[in-house]
């Protein structure tokens, strides 16, 4: 007899395999891979997806336990996204079960059905044949119940019906009873969003039709092009024409945007500009449109889907494109749990699906622009804004040679002055929020800090509060100093102590600040955006917020209040997001045949990748950081992982890097580096301690070598149970 094939089952749960069962007793036939399983997991029972079905067991035959059901008649992943996420369970050595999971929506990851239903009342024949006036004299709210129904003879749900005529659940329950309606269950059909493709297409400059040709010449096989493009010049538009090149094949478009790139305007424009059902996923979705979202994906009906860094894992049956948009943005990369990387997966993925990539930014990351260098990436240019904008003129106040007075240096002020006189706007960027950056004691030197993180009390005047911004703690402000009881005082600049300098200096302006302190009501984004469009508002005063998303063509001066925060920062790639951040700042400004002015306030104007950005633009600045990259052995001239700890106190996390490090030095293929066990660049934060290992690669292969050998190892060391610790593979931030 032929033996039972063995079902490889991902389960989510921080285990770092696969776990073995025989078929269900019910099975019948083949089971399919992407179907979820009922499994028995300890003295629990769970759902889990079948990730593999082959014919020997990992352990021995007779300790495997039978999977109980099959939850699925059709698989819920694909075979491609079954392959993709065992890639990157096996890429970023993360469990495969909790990876699995990242690519469902909750309700499924239960273990829930694919269909929604729901249940339809109706009027049955007795119920038309009843006579009202007898019933509405002996129940006249019943009546009325019943009265509604017989005009509604498709039926309806019961929120319409309670719509209609208020609470009626008993109300329900008497008719059915006397057989005067019935109701059934039906599958309700998520509903797409309907594009209406009513705006006119205009017609592509000279560079903008050399990509979508290029498109068109090589859309049915994976290559990679990085569109580099200054905000306003068009980048937008060509992916709508490639998004209808594909979908008038009948295949689906993916577009990635970063978390605060999703906004409403950005829907609404594609909506407008497309004829084909859409769909959006991001992380504000209830549980229910989530799934919606997920089974209009699935299922094929949304041609286009726009989403941020978990719709890398959207189900698609038959995708034609997948593009990032602003693939530089940090927010693609998870910080924590399963930290992947969706522009790198959404690379992997298109290689798979043989079909192209687009990449865009106004700011490519390092990383993309090296791959370009090496012909990995093909790069178009889009130089010019249409409309022959110029960009914007970016000049430098050092800080040291002028008077400085909370925080505006005169040129500053004279500037803004200036342009206002002029009737233009002017933004100002500061990426700090609160008031005051601590509170300073100037007879001992006392500082207010966090008593759970190595981070100063952010004061936020607004709401009356000290606020810790790496552990979210808030305490009431103080007044008096915690050593000597000398008053404090408060130093430094927050957007809310700019925005109280501005109504200051400029009395009689309008102005509205925009962070998260004063974004977290709802539409509070739109209203902002809505009157800085309309001009009542003119000074405009921001966080990183105002980098992404839109443009404000009417602001014609931008100025980055503090450049230093970002020079000289603890990560090597500090210069790259401070060069980034300012390019993306500026690009707000500025239209056709006005472009902006850019003021940038530093107390080091001499610094070398500073100056480079000032005088060639982000071009030169990143063939000068490449070439810094490029001696210092840093990304991407060299592959990082990092191995970090956490732990209650100090010495639990050092004490098992430095066994990792002890256990791992004799199998270190030449070109890998160890570095540390070092305390992380914030040590305590949230009342933990962090320390972590670096792993420098010259080469990926030897990297991942030694990675495979070297996470069941730790795993397998008695303190990894004591301590929290984790790995991150080509991490972005090395704290
Ligand atoms: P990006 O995505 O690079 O910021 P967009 O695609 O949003 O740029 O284009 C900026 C503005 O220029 C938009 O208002 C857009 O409608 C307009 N635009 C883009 N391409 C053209 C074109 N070929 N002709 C005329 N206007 C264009
Ligand atoms: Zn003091
Ligand atoms: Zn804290």
């Amino acid at each position: 007899m032929a033996r039972e094939p063995i079902l490889r089952v991902a389960v989510d749960t921080p285990v770092p395999t696969l776990f073995d069962y025989l078929p269900p007793k019910t099975a019948n036939g083949e089971l399919e891979p992407g179907l979820r399983l009922t499994v028995p997991f300890g003295r629990r029972q769970v759902t889990g997806l079948l990730a593999d079905v082959v014919s020997q067991p990992t352990i021995d035959r007779l300790r495997l336990k039978r999977a109980v059901a099959i939850l699925d008649e059709e698989p819920v992943l694909s075979p491609g996204l079954i392959e993709m996420l065992s890639w990157a369970a096996a890429y970023y050595h993360h469990p495969p079960g909790e990876v699995f999971a990242t690519a469902l929506p909750a309700g499924l990851r239960r273990g829930q059905p694919q269909t929604v239903t729901t249940e339809i009342w109706f009027v049955t024949e007795a119920g038309l044949a009843q006579d009202d006036d007898a019933l509405a004299r002996r129940a006249p709210r019943q009546a009325e119940l019943l009265m509604w129904l017989r005009a509604h003879p498709a039926g309806a749900t019961y929120e319409d019906i309670a719509d209609a005529v208020g609470d009626c659940r008993a109300r329900l329950r008497c008719l059915r009873s006397k057989s005067f309606i019935a109701s059934r269950t039906v599958v309700c059909d998520p509903v797409a969003c309907p594009g209406e493709g009513s705006t006119e297409a205009p017609r592509p400059t000279p560079s903008q039709q050399k990509i979508i040709d290029a498109f068109s010449k090589d859309r049915e096989r994976f290559s990679t092009f990085l569109i580099n493009g200054v905000t306003g010049s068009g980048k937008t538009e060509v992916y709508l024409r490639i998004i209808e090149d594909v979908t008038a094949r009948s295949r689906q478009a993916l577009v990635l945007v970063p978390e605060i790139g999703l906004t409403p305007q950005l829907v609404e424009r594609f909506r407008r500009r497309l004829k084909v059902p859409m769909t959006v996923l991001h992380s504000g979705l209830t549980d229910r449109e989530r799934l919606d979202a997920w089974r209009l994906a699935r299922n094929g009906t949304a041609s286009v889907v726009i989403g941020t860094r978990s719709a890398v894992f959207a189900p698609l049956p038959d995708p034609g494109v997948i593009i990032v948009d602003e693939e530089h943005d940090s927010s693609y990369k998870q910080q924590d749990g399963f930290r992947y990387h969706a522009r790198d997966l959404a690379v992997r993925r298109g290689q798979k699906a043989h079909i192209p990539v687009i990449l865009g930014s106004a700011t490519p990351s390092l990383e993309s622009l090296h791959n370009a260098a090496r012909g990995r990436y093909r790069i178009f240019d889009l130089t010019q804004r249409p409309g022959q904008a110029k960009p914007p003129d970016i000049s430098v106040v050092d800080l040291r040679g002028h008077a400085v007075d909370k925080g505006f240096s005169t040129p500053l002020i004279l500037k803004m002055q200036q342009h206002i006189d002029r009737g233009g706007q002017v933004l100002l960027f500061l990426n700090r929020r609160g008031y005051a950056r601590a509170l300073f004691c100037s007879a001992c030197g006392w500082v207010a800090m966090c008593p759970r993180c190595d981070a100063r009390m952010i004061l936020h005047q607004g709401r009356g509060v000290l606020r810790c911004h790496h552990c979210g703690r808030e305490q009431a402000p103080i007044t008096a100093c915690g050593n000597c009881s000398a008053s404090l005082i408060a130093v430094g600049q927050g957007t809310e102590k700019i925005e109280e300098t501005l109504a200051d200096k400029f009395p009689d302006i309008p102005l509205g600040r925009i962070d998260r302190d004063t974004m977290h009501r709802k539409g509070a984004r739109r209203a902002f955006i809505d009157d800085v469009l309309s001009g009542r508002i003119r000074l405009l005063i921001g966080t990183q917020m105002l980098t992404k998303g839109h443009h404000f063509p009417e602001v014609s001066l931008v100025g980055v209040i503090n450049a230093d925060h970002g020079l000289f920062g603890t990560d090597f790639r500090s210069d790259e997001r401070l060069a980034q951040t300012i390019i993306q700042v500026a690009g707000r400004a500025g239209r056709a045949e006005r472009p902006g002015e850019v003021l940038v306030q530093t107390s080091y104007p001499e610094h070398p990748l500073l100056k480079r950005l000032i005088s060639e633009g982000y071009e030169g600045f990143a063939a000068a950081a490449l070439d810094e990259r490029r001696q210092a052995g840093w990304p991407p001239f060299s592959h990082l992982a990092l191995i970090r700890t956490e732990s209650a106190t100090r010495d639990p996390g050092y004490q098992l890097l430095s066994e990792v490090r002890l256990a791992v030095e004799p199998i270190c293929p030449t070109g890998v580096r160890l570095l540390g066990p070092a305390a992380a660049p914030m040590e305590r934060r949230a009342g933990r301690f962090r320390a972590q290992l670096l792993i420098q690669a010259a080469e990926r292969g030897p990297l991942h070598t030694l990675l495979d050998e070297m996470v069941p190892m730790i795993a397998g060391l008695p303190d990894a149970r004591r301590v929290r610790w984790s790995i991150d593979v080509d991490p972005i931030e090395l704290f």
